[in-house]
């Protein structure tokens, strides 16, 4: 007995730890996998020996108690935890507990289990006016500053009602890649996965941080007096009311319908642009909801199915360095084959020296790989308990394995790179870039062809492949006559594509897809923003000192400035493309956009409004029509005043162009 009691301190104050690094700290020290694990130990002891259970058991709380920097908010309603089914068996166990229980069938709804952190909204009379985490269920933290800034949460509903509503705040998964990255070449310590970016990046003291991360947000519960019903109706009603709701919610009778939603998502999940770690099931009827009520930590009438582990473990059988685009040499680890979440995995990244180093990763070492609803599988940590003493220590090269010049790593950042430019592997993976999905999407130019084009001294530039003819393909091996056609038609069909296309397929250092869809909006020309100081880049959302530093650099190296030159002969086209189909609702007039607003950065209106066919300035003068103004307007609110032009709000504006039958949102 007293070894039990032992472990059952031991394990409390273990889950104890881990959850402050969890919710407080966001900083996981281990996976969901293994947390899970040690809490299901503690909770098997408490089943068997109930007259160990205290109140302050993990197994009977939620999260953590709110960290003191915030203020407190105290939840009108508790904020719970969900029950787990861990297999199929544990979810027809609570299937058929309701079942029993109700006595009739049951209706249920399946939803996505969002992977981010849950926030308790308040509105009145249709107002956004608090917004908290859920801390310990009862008190969460106040982070309204913060949510404001979180584009889908909106400021005022549809209509003027007083509300308690409940979501999930999370982060796409390519926004949590690229502030990684963005924090691997600023040297920065990197979030463990999407959930922890963006639980960090919400639950920040400075709100200009927070707006700065793209977080979203899916509603998922409604608290209002005399509101629907059904949970299915209540998220209808949540959309109706202005609120963003995860599409992929449906109604099931039975068992077998809820096994055939998760069947359908266990199999899908890679596909959606967030994470999900499970599926939730939820009794439809809110009545019955009330009737089967909640324990100390969750609700009755409702379970998390979590996903089978993503995790396995597997040997390191070698470390190897990758040149990429940018010449960053990557540690890259071949490990023995295995099979995660349906793949067979041999590699993984180890991102840079630092990585190796933290998760202490040595060739030979047993180490566990993740490929959580990711395609990319990466290392978790080595388990150095199962060393024999014939690992080896992995070491940076000192020279390029591709061109042999030299690398260096700049003071204050995790990567080292090859200083040459003409770095073949350099060249070929910056061509590989440009063809890819994201940027000129070339279809048909992927990594195998690039190599055979290169090997065979057909290209060396991205503006060489415009250069290509059917005959030069004919020569290569799987090339046949309509192979060779398709591909000579997809680059030229790829050279109008749009601007900020081709300014990410540039590669240019920290300009990733989203960055580069502001400096499209922004300056409309690759020989515009070639001209751009590091001042007038920064004055663009987004874009701040280091990205301008190196958007200046790239158009001030004589090598880009030739690929320009040259993509420009060939035809690719370096301008704003006029759309088509964009209205001309707004010809002849002129807008100023000035101040920060709400619901969209200002080069997103900007770019709206041009697209409706106004003419959008930087500076008021007499001829502008109006001036849109956000918080701190500042010196061009003054001018419009002096000249009598008319402001408008960024609300106003959006009814403004509401009354025109145009809606933005
Ligand atoms: P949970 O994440 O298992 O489930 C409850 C939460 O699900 C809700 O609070 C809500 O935020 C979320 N959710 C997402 N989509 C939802 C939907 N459609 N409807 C309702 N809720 C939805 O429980 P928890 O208490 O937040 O966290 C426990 C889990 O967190 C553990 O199982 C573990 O995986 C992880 N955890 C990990 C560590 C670690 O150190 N790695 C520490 C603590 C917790």
């Amino acid at each position: 007995m007293e070894q039990v009691l032992r472990r059952v301190e031991e394990l409390r104050s273990q889950l104890h730890y881990h959850n402050y690094r969890y919710y407080v700290l966001d900083d996981p020290a281990i996976t969901d996998q293994e947390y899970d694990a040690l809490m299901r130990e503690l909770v098997a002891l408490e089943e068997r020996y109930p007259e160990l259970v205290t109140p302050d058991s993990p197994t009977q709380r939620v999260g953590h108690a709110p960290l003191s920097q915030f203020a407190t908010i105290r939840h009108a309603q508790p904020m719970l935890s969900l029950a787990n089914a861990f297999d199929g068996e544990e979810l027809a166990a609570f299937v058929s507990r309701i079942q029993r229980q109700v006595g009739t069938e049951v209706e249920f709804v399946c939803e996505l289990k969002i992977d981010g952190l849950a926030v308790s909204l308040d509105y009145e009379e249709g107002v956004f006016v608090r917004g908290a985490t859920r801390g310990d269920g009862f008190e969460g933290e106040d982070i309204t500053a913060n949510l404001r800034t979180v584009r889908s949460i909106p400021l005022r509903l549809n209509q003027p009602v007083t509300v308690n509503v409940r979501g999930e705040v999370y982060m796409p998964r390519a926004d949590f890649q690229r502030l990684n990255e963005q924090r691997a070449a600023k040297g920065e310590s990197l979030f463990a996965n999407p959930r922890n970016a963006a639980a960090g990046s919400l639950r920040q003291l400075d709100p200009n941080i927070t707006a700065s991360r793209r977080l979203d947000v899916f509603l998922y519960a409604l608290n209002m007096a005399g509101g629907p019903g059904a949970h299915l109706d209540a998220l209808n009603f949540l959309k109706e009311l202005g609120f963003r709701t995860n599409p992929h919610a449906r109604l099931c009778r039975g068992l077998e319908e809820i096994e055939a939603f998760i069947a359908h998502w266990t199999a899908r999940r890679a596909e959606l642009p967030y994470d999900i770690d499970g599926i939730v099931v939820k009794v439809n009827d809110l009545a019955l909801q009330g009737e089967l009520g909640n324990t100390a930590r969750s609700p009755r009438w409702a379970v998390a199915y979590k996903f089978p582990a993503e995790q396995v473990i597997t040997k390191v059988l070698d470390i190897d360095v990758q040149v990429g685009r940018t010449g960053i040499l990557t540690p890259l680890a071949h490990l023995e084959p295995v099979q995660v979440a349906g793949s067979t995995v041999s590699r993984a990244t180890l991102h840079n020296a630092d990585i190796v180093a933290q998760r202490d990763v040595r060739i030979g070492d047993y180490v566990v790989i993740q490929k959580a609803g990711d395609v990319i599988p990466e290392i978790v940590r080595s388990l150095p308990e199962r060393r024999t003493g014939e690992e080896t220590l992995f070491a940076m090269p000192s020279e390029c394995p591709a061109c042999g010049s030299e690398v260096v790593r700049l003071p204050g950042e995790a990567a080292t790179r090859c200083v040459n430019k003409a770095c073949p592997a350099q060249q070929q993976e910056r061509i590989i870039h440009f063809a890819s999905r994201g940027a000129m999407d070339i279809e048909g130019l992927g990594p195998a062809i690039v190599d055979q084009l290169i090997q065979a001294g057909l290209v060396r530039s991205a503006a060489d492949l415009y250069r290509l003819k059917k005959e030069d393909l004919l020569g290569l091996e799987r090339f046949g006559e309509k192979s060779a056609q398709n591909l000579i038609d997809a680059i030229a069909g790829s050279k109008d594509r749009p601007l900020a296309r081709l300014i990410f397929a540039l590669g240019i250092r920290l300009v990733g897809a989203e960055v580069a869809r502001e400096l499209a909006n922004h300056f409309h020309s690759i020989h515009e923003l070639g001209k751009a100081t590091e001042e007038e880049l920064m004055a663009v959302p987004a874009i701040g000192e280091k990205i301008a530093r190196s958007v200046v650099d790239f158009f001030s190296d004589p090598e880009n400035q030739r690929l320009i030159g040259e993509l420009e002969e060939v035809g690719v086209s370096l301008e704003t493309q006029v759309e088509q189909e964009s209205g001309d609702a707004l010809a002849g007039l002129t807008f100023v956009v000035t101040g920060k607003l709400g619901q969209f950065s200002r080069s997103e209106i900007e770019g709206q409004l041009r697209q409706l066919g106004a003419n959008v300035t930087s500076s008021v003068s007499k001829k502008t029509d109006y001036l849109v103004a956000g918080e701190k307007a500042g010196s061009k609110l003054d001018k419009a005043r002096e000249l009598g032009v008319p402001v408008l709000s960024e609300a106003e504006l959006l009814d403004f162009l509401r009354n025109r039958g145009i809606s933005l949102d």
